[in-house]
């Protein structure tokens, strides 16, 4: 799942706090095919923030998917 602006349907991710084209507020949660293309990929180790401190290790990766890039 990723964000889809209510107002002008632009796809968002990540997600941040208003709509990167018309920035209103207001999202709802846009299901994306589960089968994409990986371009990169890391783990990380060590916590960058505290609320990640628990949650060691975690992937982060690049994925092109259909309905947009996430
Ligand atoms: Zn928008």
């Amino acid at each position: 799942m990723v964000r889809r602006c209510r107002a002008c349907d632009t796809v968002q991710w990540p997600p941040r706090p208003t709509c990167g084209t018309c920035h209103q507020t207001a999202f709802a949660s846009h299901p994306v095919d589960p089968v994409g293309t990986v371009h990169t990929f890391s783990v990380v180790h060590r916590a960058f923030h505290p609320w990640f401190a628990d949650r060691l290790p975690y992937g982060v990766a690049v994925v092109d998917v259909s309905g947009g890039s996430a």
